[in-house]
């Protein structure tokens, strides 16, 4: 059993909208354990370390824009295989091809505005949580793992 950490962000389309509480309660019916959360509104020198992978693309500055235009909620959920598992519950990049019942389907309209950010490697997972927490930002749900989700 893989139990892992992963960084999902509302984005401000998603605090505008009001479609926080949406995006948690997904997760939380899903089984994942928000081990950290925050409210806060990234300034563009944050935005650009986490969107770095993307800094050569025609999209970035856009992006960073958009990312960095209103308030964002930031939040670290737990559970097995909880990095694939968000990417799922997300649905694909561009809500066109996300499949009916995903988040970005239901929710989303263009790629632009996509509702919510989800890390997609362990790799990208340590390294995007540690731009938003820091060590005791997180709180422990050992109990609530074992006696929701194992035996
Ligand atoms: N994006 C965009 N235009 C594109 C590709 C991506 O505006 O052609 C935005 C989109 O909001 C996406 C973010 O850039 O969520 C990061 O892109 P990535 O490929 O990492 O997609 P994600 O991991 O969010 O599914
Ligand atoms: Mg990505």
């Amino acid at each position: 059993m893989t139990i892992e950490r992963t960084l999902i962000l509302a984005k401000p389309d998603a605090v505008s909208r009001g479609l926080v509480g949406e995006l948690i309660a997904r997760l939380e019916q899903r089984g994942y354990l928000i081990v950290a959360m925050r409210l806060m509104q990234l300034d563009g020198e944050r935005a650009r370390t986490h969107y770095v992978e993307h800094k050569d693309k025609p999209f970035f500055a856009g992006l960073v824009n958009f990312i960095t235009s209103g308030p964002i909620v930031a939040l670290c959920a737990e559970g097995e295989n909880a990095i694939e598992g968000v990417r799922q519950l997300m649905g694909a990049t561009d809500p066109l091809s996300a499949a009916p019942g995903t988040i970005r389907a239901d929710f989303a309209q263009s790629i632009g505005r996509n509702l919510v950010h989800g890390s997609d490697s362990k790799m990208s997972a340590e390294r995007e949580l540690a731009i938003f927490f820091s060590e005791n930002d997180f709180v422990s749900r050992r109990h609530d793992m074992e006696r929701w989700f194992r035996e």
